[in-house]
C-alpha cells in the first residue's frame, strides 16, 4: 500500500487502462488508445515532476507501461492480430510526450515558479493549437500531436495510413523537449542547436512529411489545366490524354448539372486534386481510400483518385457546392448526417439500386430499419454507425425532402438543421411521411434485397475484431496487381496457395495472354490455357465463382473443348444482375462458344451494347449520334424494368443535350 501511495501513476494508468477496456477500438494496444494514453502521459508526468520538485524523470518513462500492460491483458478477450504494429505505434505516441512533460516541468519549475497552471495551460494549448493548424489550414487529413501524438487520417479508411512524418514529428517533440531543458538549465548551446534543428525541420514540413501545405501539394502534380469554374491537377505520366479529357468533361457537366440543380455556384474556383493512386494520395493527404472534400478550407477542393474519378467527382463536388449555404467558417452543418445525406441524394446515379430501395428493401427485412435514420443524422451516430447505413440512410431521406418540400428548405435547413423552422415540423414527423413514401415505392430494383443485405452488413471500424488489420497476403496480392507483373503474382500464389483471389488474378493474367496470342500457333495456345486450368484447379468447388467458371470456360475454348458453353452459363448463372458489364461480356463469349444465349440476356446484351456505343460516340464527339443511342438504350432498360439503369440514362441523355447546346454557344 505505501508503495503505490508513492507511485499513484500506477494506479492512474491501471484505472485510464480499465477505462479505456469498456470502448470498443481504444480496448487494445494500438493508434486509439496511444493517443489517449500519451495524452494523459503527458500531464501526468510533467505534474509528477513538479511534485517531486524534478526528481525520479526516468520514473516516468516507466509508469505508462503499466498501461501498456494492462492493454496488452485485454487481447483476452479483444484480439489485435495487428500487436506489433501496434505496439511500434504506442511506443512512438507516449513516450515523447512523456520527454515534453517532464522537459516543460523542469522549465516551470526552474523559470516559472513551479506554477502548474502554465503547465497544464500550455498542454491544452499545443492540443488544441495542432490540429486547428493542420486541419483547418492544410489540404490534409491527419494531424500529428506534441502530446497526443496524432491522428493518422479518416475513419473510414480502415487501413491505417503510417507515413514516415509521425516519427519525424515525434522526434522533433524530443527536439523541443532539449530546448526547453535547455532554456531551463541555461545550456545555452542545447539551446541553438535545437532550436536551428526546429527552424530548418519546420521550414521543410511539406517534404519532411510532418504536414502539407497546399502549395508543397499542388507541386507533386506535373500537370495543370482549366476550365469554366475549376482548376485540374493531375500527374501526366498516369494521365492518358483521353482521361485527361474525360475528367474535364465529367468536371464540365458536374458543374453545370449542380449549378442549375442548387441554384448556386462555389465562391472561388474548384481545386480538383486527380491523384494517380489512392497509394500516393495516403502519402501526401493521409487519405487512402476516403475520397474527401475538406470544405471547412478556404480554397474549395476535392481529392479524387483518377481512374476513379467518374465514380467520386460527382459525390465530392456536392461537398463543395453545399459550402455556399453551411455554417460560417466550417461551411458545413451542424449535422453529419445531413453533409453526407445531401452528398448521396445529388451525386450521380450510378447503375446499383437507388438509395431508396435499398433502405425500403431493407426495411422490408428488418422493422424498424429506417427509424435509424434519426440517429444517423446526428454527428456521434453517423461517425459510429457503419458507413453504408450511414450514407444510404441519410441520402434517400434528403433526397426525399428535396423532392417533396423542394431545394430551397433543403439548402435553408442544411446548416443548422432547425427541421421545426424550416418545415414547421419536427424530424421525428418527416421521417415519418418519409417511411410513408418508402413503403409506397412500387416496385424494388432487382439486386435491392441482396444488394442491401450486402453492404450493410459490412462493420464498422467499432465493431470489427480486429480493426486495422490487414493481412499480409491482401497487402501482398495488392502490391503484385500494382506492379501488373506475373512473377510477382505467382510468387503470392506459391506463398498462399490456398488465397483464392491470387489465384484467380494470376489465371485472369494469364487468359489475357491467351487471348493474346489467338493469332499464335495452336500448341501454344493449348499451353497457355493448360496453365490457367492447372492455377484454377485446385480452387475447391464451393469455393468457384461466376469469375472461375468464366476463365475456365476461356481455357476450354482454346483446347477446343466441348465443356466451354457449359462453363460460360455456369458463369453468367453466378453473376450479379448489377454487373451489366461482366453479363455483357459473359454472354458474348456464350455465343462464341456456340451456346444458346436466353432471349432476355440477348437482350440485356443489346441494351448494355447500345449503353456502350452511345459512350463511344460521345468520346469521339459525335454527340448527336451519342444521344440516339442513349436514347434506344433507355428504351430497352425501360422494357426490361431495370429501374437501377433508367436514371443513368436519364442524366446521360440531359449531358448529351447539354453539350450540343453548349456546343452551339
Ligand atoms: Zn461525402
Amino acid at each position: 500500500m505505501s508503495h503505490l501511495g508513492r507511485h499513484p501513476e500506477v494506479v492512474l494508468y491501471t484505472v485510464l487502462a480499465w477505462m479505456l477496456w469498456l470502448v470498443p477500438v481504444f480496448d487494445r494496444l494500438h493508434v486509439e488508445s496511444g493517443a489517449v494514453v500519451a495524452s494523459v502521459a503527458f500531464f501526468t508526468s510533467g505534474l509528477g515532476m513538479l511534485r517531486r520538485k524534478c526528481d525520479g524523470a526516468r520514473l516516468q518513462f516507466v509508469y505508462p507501461l503499466v498501461a501498456a500492460a494492462w492493454l496488452t491483458v485485454s487481447m483476452l478477450w479483444a484480439p489485435n492480430c495487428d500487436y506489433l504494429r501496434g505496439a511500434v505505434l504506442f511506443a512512438t505516441f507516449v513516450f515523447p510526450s512523456v520527454a515534453l512533460g517532464v522537459a516543460m516541468a523542469v522549465f516551470v519549475h526552474v523559470r516559472a515558479g513551479g506554477r502548474r497552471w502554465i503547465l497544464v495551460a500550455s498542454g491544452l494549448l499545443i492540443m488544441v493549437i495542432g490540429p486547428v493548424y493542420d486541419l483547418g489550414f492544410h489540404p490534409q487529413f491527419y494531424t500529428y500531436n506534441h502530446v497526443f501524438g496524432g491522428v493518422l487520417g479518416p475513419i473510414y479508411d480502415d487501413e491505417l495510413v503510417i507515413r514516415p512524418g509521425v516519427f519525424l514529428f515525434r522526434l522533433f517533440t524530443f527536439v523541443w523537449a532539449g530546448l526547453l531543458v535547455g532554456l531551463a538549465l541555461g545550456r545555452w548551446r542545447l539551446v541553438g542547436a535545437t532550436a536551428l534543428l526546429l527552424a530548418v525541420g519546420y521550414s521543410q514540413a511539406g517534404p519532411l512529411g510532418i504536414n502539407t501545405p497546399q502549395t508543397y501539394l499542388e507541386e507533386q502534380f506535373s500537370e495543370r489545366t482549366s476550365g469554366d469554374g475549376y482548376e485540374l491537377f493531375f500527374y501526366s505520366a498516369q494521365v492518358t490524354d483521353s482521361l485527361a479529357r474525360d475528367m474535364r468533361d465529367e468536371m464540365d457537366w458536374h458543374m453545370h448539372r449542380l449549378d442549375s440543380l442548387l441554384g448556386v455556384r462555389p465562391s472561388g474556383r474548384v481545386r480538383v486534386y486527380a491523384w494517380p493512386s489512392a497509394d500516393e494520395r495516403a502519402r501526401r493527404t493521409g487519405a487512402r481510400y476516403t475520397s474527401v472534400a475538406p470544405v471547412w478550407l478556404g480554397v474549395p477542393q476535392i481529392h479524387v483518385v483518377a481512374d476513379q474519378f467518374s465514380r467520386f467527382a460527382s459525390h465530392e463536388l456536392v461537398h463543395v457546392f453545399s459550402r455556399e449555404f453551411g455554417l460560417p467558417v466550417i461551411r458545413a452543418s451542424t449535422m453529419a448526417g445531413l453533409v453526407e445525406g445531401l452528398a448521396v441524394a445529388l451525386e450521380s446515379p450510378n447503375g446499383g439500386a437507388p438509395a431508396d430501395h435499398l433502405v425500403a428493401a431493407a426495411a422490408g427485412q428488418e422493422a424498424d430499419f429506417s427509424r435509424g435514420v434519426e440517429r444517423a443524422l446526428t454527428p456521434a451516430g453517423f461517425w459510429t454507425g457503419r458507413g453504408a447505413v450511414s450514407y444510404t440512410t441519410t441520402g434517400s431521406f434528403v433526397a426525399w425532402l428535396g423532392r417533396t418540400y423542394g431545394v430551397e428548405r433543403l439548402k435553408q435547413v442544411y446548416a443548422r438543421a432547425d427541421f421545426e423552422r424550416v418545415y414547421g415540423k419536427d424530424v421525428g414527423d418527416l421521417v415519418n411521411e418519409w417511411q410513408l413514401y418508402l413503403a409506397q415505392i412500387p416496385v424494388l430494383a432487382r439486386t435491392a434485397g441482396p444488394e442491401a443485405r450486402r453492404s450493410f452488413s459490412r462493420l464498422s471500424l467499432f465493431e470489427q475484431q480486429c480493426p486495422h488489420y490487414v493481412p499480409p497476403r491482401v497487402r501482398a496480392l495488392r502490391l503484385a496487381l500494382q506492379a501488373d507483373s506475373h512473377e510477382a503474382l505467382q510468387a503470392v500464389v506459391a506463398e498462399w496457395p490456398d488465397y483464392v483471389s491470387a489465384r484467380l488474378a494470376l489465371a485472369g493474367a494469364l487468359a489475357d495472354v491467351l487471348s493474346d496470342t489467338l493469332t499464335a500457333d495452336g500448341a501454344a495456345r493449348r499451353e497457355a490455357a493448360a496453365a490457367v486450368q492447372a492455377i484454377l484447379h485446385p480452387i475447391p468447388r464451393e469455393r468457384r465463382n461466376a469469375l472461375w467458371y468464366e476463365l475456365a470456360a476461356r481455357a476450354a475454348q482454346a483446347m477446343e473443348s466441348e465443356r466451354a458453353a457449359s462453363l460460360v452459363q455456369e458463369s453468367i448463372w453466378r453473376t450479379r444482375v448489377d454487373y451489366r458489364r461482366e453479363r455483357t461480356r459473359r454472354g458474348l463469349l456464350l455465343d462464341a462458344t456456340g451456346g444458346s444465349v436466353p432471349s432476355g440476356l440477348a437482350s440485356e446484351i443489346n441494351a448494355y451494347k447500345k449503353w456502350a456505343q452511345s459512350r463511344m460516340f460521345y468520346a469521339s464527339g459525335d454527340i448527336e449520334a451519342a444521344r440516339g443511342r442513349a436514347r434506344e438504350a433507355r428504351f430497352l432498360y425501360v422494357e426490361m424494368g431495370d429501374v437501377a439503369m433508367v436514371p443513368v440514362l436519364d442524366e446521360w441523355i440531359q449531358r448529351t443535350t447539354w453539350r450540343l447546346t453548349a456546343d452551339i454557344r
